[in-house]
């Protein structure tokens, strides 16, 4: 079996040498247990919290230990009821080939219509993510402002889309101009912001009337552009802050405090939570997919898709992502 581990845990941004690559035996599925080969690994940003020794909600990986990661493949050998060899699955675990499952998140899913990488992304987390965040926080109405950072990334891309679905006004934020093209012109956000430029300038411009749902993914300077200009009773969606990730808590590179000043959290009365998808998603995960393939044959929700090739660019292309260097959900195929 091809694995990456975890070697080191990183000092600030993560470098190559903190994976390693290695051969191993084939596992073997236990009573109730699922064997499952990767087609496609998810590479996203939580997985940096996951290479610190710091308490959060989920356990960190152990040294030496294989990645963790969510992939969608074929199953092998079957110990469980209700799968068989040759179901196409979403939830195998790992940066690795072959994984060895249970079978309580594991989804049947379509291989081809639509293709199996989008269970991944715009059908799988990170749009269970967008949804169940709408829905539960930031609860965008028609004729609302709702802003949405790292527009053209997984999350975003969708947040957007769903917003317009909902009838609201929709401004992105983007690293660099064709990220941004792409986020007015083919997810047809109503405006795009680049965060290298001036947010203020451009935020002031493109909503003058000030904002009612911010969709935060990113953290650091955008938060701070973003959040003096909220209107009264405004929802932050506290879903991540990518650019505080390789950081040490609360400080940007130099050490100083980022972030913006909460105080007219109480004079707006605005609502700031955070939410982790795996609380309550999985079990709303059919729900959310009936409602997004619906949204995606109707033609009213597109995707796009940064697909790496073979399991050995992985560390490369998480490095990456953590600086902006993909362009749509992330997404590595495996062989
Ligand atoms: P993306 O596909 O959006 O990729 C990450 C993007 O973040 C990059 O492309 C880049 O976009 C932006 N970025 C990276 N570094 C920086 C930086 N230093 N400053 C500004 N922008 C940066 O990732 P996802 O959609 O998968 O994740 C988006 C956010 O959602 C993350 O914060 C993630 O942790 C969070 N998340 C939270 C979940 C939850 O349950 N709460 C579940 C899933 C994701 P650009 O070039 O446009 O700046």
């Amino acid at each position: 079996n091809l694995q990456i581990l975890l070697k080191r845990r990183p000092v600030g941004a993560p470098v190559r040498e903190d994976f390693e690559i290695v051969e191993t035996p084939m596992p073997e599925p236990g009573e109730g247990q699922v064997l499952v080969r990767a087609r496609y690994l998810s590479l996203d940003p939580y997985m940096r919290g996951r290479m610190a020794d710091v308490k959060s909600y989920a356990k960190p990986v152990a040294l030496g230990a294989v990645m963790e990661g969510q992939t969608a493949g074929v199953v092998v050998t079957s110990r469980a009821p209700g799968f068989a060899p040759g179901d196409v699955v979403l939830g195998g675990y790992g940066w690795q080939r072959f994984s060895v499952v249970g079978p309580e998140r594991l989804f049947k899913v379509p291989e081809a219509d639509p293709p199996l990488s989008t269970s991944l992304g715009v059908l799988g987390m990170p749009g269970l993510t967008a949804w169940v965040g709408l829905e539960d926080i930031g609860q965008p109405k028609a004729g609302e402002t709702v802003v949405v950072s790292a527009a053209s990334g997984a999350v975003g891309q969708v947040v957007g889309q769903i917003a317009k679905i909902r009838g609201c006004k929709v401004i992105g934020i983007a690293g660099g101009a064709k990220k941004c093209d792409f986020v007015v012109k083919e997810l047809g956000f109503d405006a795009c912001l680049d965060h290298h430029g001036d947010l203020d300038a451009q935020l002031d411009a493109a909503a003058p009337e000030g904002i009612d749902v911010y969709w935060e993914n990113v953290g650091g300077k955008v938060q701070a552009a973003v959040f003096p200009r909220f209107r009264d009773f405004g929802r932050m969606v506290m879903c991540g802050m990518i650019a505080q990730y390789n950081e040490a808590p609360g400080a940007d590179a130099a050490g100083a405090p980022v972030g913006p000043n909460l105080g007219p959290v109480v004079r707006k009365r605005l609502r700031i939570q955070g939410f982790i998808v795996s609380d309550t998603g999985w079990p709303r995960y059919p729900t959310f997919r009936a409602e997004m393939e619906g949204w995606i044959r109707a033609g009213r929700v597109h995707w796009r898709e940064d697909v790496v090739q073979g399991l050995s660019a992985a560390p490369e292309a998480f490095i990456g992502l953590l600086q902006g260097a993909n362009f749509g959900k992330l997404v590595v195929a495996v062989d």
